[in-house]
């Protein structure tokens, strides 16, 4: 025979079992749909998303870069898009797409612009200031 407040203990025990387990499963269901990947997010890198806070760009939209003066390489300023430039949107992170550490509004990703005749122009992600420029002392 059970004692009646050990029967109660118990059963609020297994009711704090299943809500611990059910939060569990909320959170991880909510983890997932904050990761980069979701509609209007793509990968860095890729043509038509910004490299800086990895938006994919809707038509018109344009990423703000300067192209220094050069033939075949020539060296590129990515400052970020609209929704990153010059001021981000909420939820919109500015990371460099090669460490991965922030890269605050005034900064910029260093890239390689090659233009060469009769081909795609190709744009490659050097870095940002921390990671391609040596630290200066
Ligand atoms: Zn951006
Ligand atoms: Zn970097």
């Amino acid at each position: 025979m059970i004692p009646g407040p050990f029967y109660i203990l118990f059963l609020v025990f297994v009711g704090t079992a299943l809500l611990v387990f059910a939060y569990g499963l909320f959170t991880t269901a909510g983890a997932k749909k904050l990761e980069p990947l979701g509609p209007e997010r793509g990968k860095r890198g890729e043509s038509g998303v910004c490299p800086v806070c990895g938006r994919v760009l809707k038509n018109g939209e344009q990423i703000k870069s300067a192209v220094f003066p050069g033939e075949g390489e020539r060296l590129v300023h990515i400052f970020g898009c609209p929704h990153c430039h010059p001021y981000p949107e909420k939820g919109i992170e500015r990371l460099c797409p090669v460490c991965k550490k922030p890269v605050s509004a005034e900064s910029y990703l260093i890239a390689r612009l090659f233009e060469r005749p009769h081909k795609k122009r190709h744009v490659h992600i050097l870095g940002c200031l921390s990671c391609r420029l040596p630290k200066r002392k």
